[in-house]
């Protein structure tokens, strides 16, 4: 299969601070993009909120190409950009690491306002080959990182101003706008990155019924594939919907990014696969469906934190939405062949409860053993109760086992909830 189903683990001055009780970081960003030379300029203001109390420094990733050119905000003491030692953060391994320091601590939840300008060359991000200034394609995402991130920033909301090369369209995650001179991409509910991305002839195809929309946007596909794979994304949705309970995002983007390299991702809503011939799609169609299945799942399954054991209330549970879908679109077998593969990998495994997120184990015991534990309880309690169960999940917003285990224990009883218990220390 040529599809890697993988995901890669897989964010002038200045007015005074101000204190608002609120999580959602703001970045306004003005982005300069100069294909040719392969050249970023940025211009970013962002409304940070500390997620520490007594903060005196605030550390960020940005890649280490750039160069900056001003860095303002309100209690500066200064900044320091060190792009000589190895990345704090295993997903952004050119990232330097900029440091701001205060003369005043901010509080948990106090909000900074910096301002700060940087430009540099960034070609192919190597590592990963996934982001990319390249005349053919433009991804931009925090793997660069092109913009101040911090992985605990874990809700951010933004807008950005993308001037370009004529030729090119701009698309992102997010609503798209093109203005007279520049291309707008901005977003409202709150995600945990900022992805751009361009291209000479992008394709966009969307669909829409009752509310809900899903759009696909492709360079090298032919329209009949992209339409499958739109028409498979809103039957997913649908039957969600109406399985798990409705949800505020309607919408669901699908981008095919014309690159062989570096795999694809998914955020909240919004999935990248890298490109395919369209007789690879048909004949794995079932795969992708899955894939983008596992993907939109997400959007009712991010509650618990995501670096944490808990972190299976997320993935088992985005992995069995995912072959319940399967099942129920195309039938019995390809969801027995799974089960049964799961079931061979999840042999020997340690228990979820307690698994470091970074251990090498944890993404089978996140995607295998806790599939399998969810597809024994919906044999115990049967499908009904079993989907009752995700909807009251979804509704009551569990966030933890804990939580987990009551609504389990209020829906079928002590005992099944005590088994289900143990099983999570097995
Ligand atoms: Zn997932």
């Amino acid at each position: 299969m040529r599809l890697s189903f993988y995901i890669l683990l897989l964010t002038v001055l200045t007015s005074c601070s101000v204190t608002e009780k609120t999580d959602t970081s703001f970045y306004k960003i003005d982005l300069k993009l100069d294909v040719k030379k392969q050249l970023l300029d940025a211009n970013v203001d962002l409304t940070y909120y500390a997620e520490e109390n007594q903060a005196y420094s605030l550390t960020f990733l940005l890649h280490r190409n750039f160069s900056i050119e001003t860095l303002t905000c309100n209690n500066l003491v200064k900044y320091t950009f060190n792009i000589e030692d190895t990345s704090r953060f295993p997903f952004t391994p050119e990232a330097g690491m900029l440091t701001i320091y205060l003369s005043k601590p901010l509080q948990k939840g106090e909000a900074l306002k910096i301002n700060l300008q940087y430009a540099g060359k960034i070609g192919i991000v190597s590592q990963w080959g996934v982001n990319r200034i390249t005349e053919e394609w433009i991804e931009l995402g925090m793997y660069t990182p092109w913009f101040p991130y911090q992985p605990e920033i874990e809700n951010l909301t933004y807008q950005v101003d993308v001037a370009i090369n004529p030729e090119y369209q701009v698309i992102g995650m997010g609503k798209t706008k093109k203005m007279d001179d520049h291309w707008q991409i901005s977003q409202e509910s709150p995600k945990r990155d900022i992805i751009i991305m361009a291209g000479k002839e992008i394709h966009t195809k969307d669909i829409q019924k009752n509310g809900l929309s899903v759009d696909i946007n492709f360079i090298a596909l032919s329209d009949s594939t992209a339409v499958d794979i739109m028409e498979q994304g809103l039957w997913i949705l649908e039957n969600y919907r109406q399985w798990f309970g409705d949800i505020k995002a309607h919408r669901a983007s699908i981008v095919i990014a014309p690159r062989s390299m570096g795999g694809g991702y998914a955020r909240r809503g919004f999935v990248v696969l890298t490109t395919f011939e369209d007789v690879d799609y048909y004949q794995n169609r079932i795969g992708y469906f899955k894939y983008i299945a596992h993907e939109f799942s997400h959007l009712w399954w991010s509650k618990a934190p995501p670096d944490s054991w808990e972190d299976w209330l997320n993935e088992s549970f985005a992995e069995y939405s995912a072959l319940i879908a399967v099942r129920e679109k195309f039938g019995n077998e390809p969801f027995v062949n799974w089960i049964g593969e799961k079931r061979k990998k999840s042999k020997d495994l340690p228990a979820i409860k307690g698994i470091n997120r970074m251990d090498k184990n944890a993404n089978s015991v996140l995607y295998d053993k806790g599939c399998i534990l969810l597809h024994e309880l919906e044999l115990e309690i049967g499908n009904d109760k079993f989907l009752q169960l995700l909807k009251q999940l979804t509704i009551k917003k569990v966030n933890s086992t804990e939580q987990f285990l009551k609504v389990l224990t209020d829906l079928s009883g002590a005992e099944v909830s005590k088994k289900f218990e143990e099983k999570l220390n097995m």
